[in-house]
């Protein structure tokens, strides 16, 4: 019996047919060999990441798909982004995403991403912003950390910390950003509120003054002005994987958010330096890190964003070009891979390259490796799956399917 295993997950992998790809979809017009030996090889089927027909995030699928029902577990992104990167957080801190962006002097949101502000820039913003964060005087304790370009996260702490706030960030441009306000009747919601509509406006004072924003001007591009907080939510304790099969578990991914739900399940993150996050990202090296992983852990978990950021950009060439670059590295590796570990591959949700738009529709999962049954199915694609032998499942089951091919789940009964 094999005693590892291996997950890649291609995010947003799910798709719709499209016209520019002969009604096919992105995964079904890819020429894929590796791929489909996992399919033909092995079993297969449909998977919901939560629900027949409810779109998920990549947060709430990957909770799911790791086998922590959502409804109990997750309060919004921003804990699990914080976790992601790199920031300790302890049950009951609650932590926000942070975009720093440009709003004009009635706070008008005036660009989301300050001009697509570099991460260089943001950093030196970002600091001004954690000093005055450190000082400041309040029942609650402040924290930010500037993360990748725009983007950054702030924590609150305290007794009278709630995450049931108003998101700060109105999500489009030309609206007035509204400061936060409670949505519950809680004194911890009201108290919340409250500080973290004074700290939002002393940041945007510091902001408006820092050099960095006085030579963005001068240059003409848009000050990063303002910090704009949004998924707020509560720091959860999740019984780790550990804990629950005894196992241990290590996470390759680009983004801080894979890496944070993964942080959550009590998995070792291992770095890749040259992993983006993006279409450009070094799959050879994550690949690479894949399979020497696998010497030390039980489970390693390969994320790869790129099929998903193709589909929000509307490209199902670049999605179906982009799964072929994908199983031309898998296929340097596989049959090393399967003489002691079970592979699956499958998507956390179904990400439309017509719409951009995550959708509720399943998405194909194959399981192969000794021991694992063979069914008929010999492609791995959105609609050949659906004849597979696993059918339709959740995917809060799919860990108790990969633990119990590798013997880690116990015995239900005498
Ligand atoms: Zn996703
Ligand atoms: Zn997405």
């Amino acid at each position: 019996m094999p005693d590892k295993v291996l997950v890649l997950m291609l995010d947003g992998l799910g798709d719709r047919p499209s016209k520019e790809l002969g009604l096919m979809t992105p995964l079904q017009a890819a020429r894929k060999v590796a791929l489909d030996l996992i399919a033909s090889e092995g079993m297969t089927g449909l998977l919901d990441p939560y629900a027949p027909g409810v779109p998920v995030g990549s947060d709430t699928g990957h909770l799911s798909i790791l086998g922590y029902d959502p409804k109990a577990y997750y309060t919004g992104r921003g804990p699990l982004e914080a976790l992601g990167a790199g920031v300790d957080l302890r049950p009951g801190d609650v932590a926000f995403r942070v975009n720093m962006a440009t709003v004009d002097d009635d706070w008008n949101l005036v660009d989301r991403r300050a001009g697509r502000i570099s991460t260089e820039e943001a950093r030196e913003l970002g600091r001004a912003v954690a000093e005055l964060a450190e000082g400041f005087d309040s029942v609650l304790k402040f924290e930010y950390h500037p993360t990748v370009e725009h983007r950054g996260v702030l924590v609150i702490r305290g007794e009278l910390a709630s995450p049931s706030v108003t998101d700060v960030d109105p999500h489009r441009e030309g609206v007035r950003v509204q400061m936060p306000r409670p949505t519950e009747g809680t004194k911890a919601a009201r108290v919340t509120a409250e500080e973290l509509s004074r700290f939002l406006l002393r940041a945007k004072e510091v902001l408006e003054r820092h050099p960095v924003n006085s030579s963005r001007r001068q240059r003409g591009l848009s000050p990063a002005n303002a910090i704009l907080p949004r998924g707020g939510g509560v720091m959860p304790r999740l019984p780790s994987l550990a804990e629950r099969y005894g196992i241990r578990s290590v996470v390759i991914a680009g983004g801080a958010l894979y890496r944070g739900v993964c942080r959550a399940a009590g998995m070792d993150v291992r770095i890749v330096p040259t992993a983006t996050g993006t279409l450009n990202t070094d799959l050879r090296a994550k690949f690479e890190a894949a399979v020497d992983s696998l010497r030390a852990y039980d489970l390693v978990f390969l994320h790869i964003k790129g099929t998903d950021t193709a589909s929000h950009d509307r490209r199902p060439a670049v999605k179906r070009d982009f799964i072929e670059r994908i199983d031309g590295e898998l296929r340097r590796h596989l049959d090393a891979v399967l003489t002691d570990a079970v592979v699956c591959v499958t998507g956390d949700h179904t990400t439309s390259s017509l719409d951009g738009r995550h959708h509720g529709d399943p998405v194909p999962v194959a399981i192969a490796g000794e021991g694992v049954r063979r069914d008929d199915v010999v492609r791995f694609d959105e609609v050949s799956c659906g004849r597979g032998s696993m059918g339709r499942m959740r995917g809060l089951d799919l860990m108790n399917v990969l633990m119990d091919l590798i013997g880690r789940v116990e015995m239900y009964g005498e």
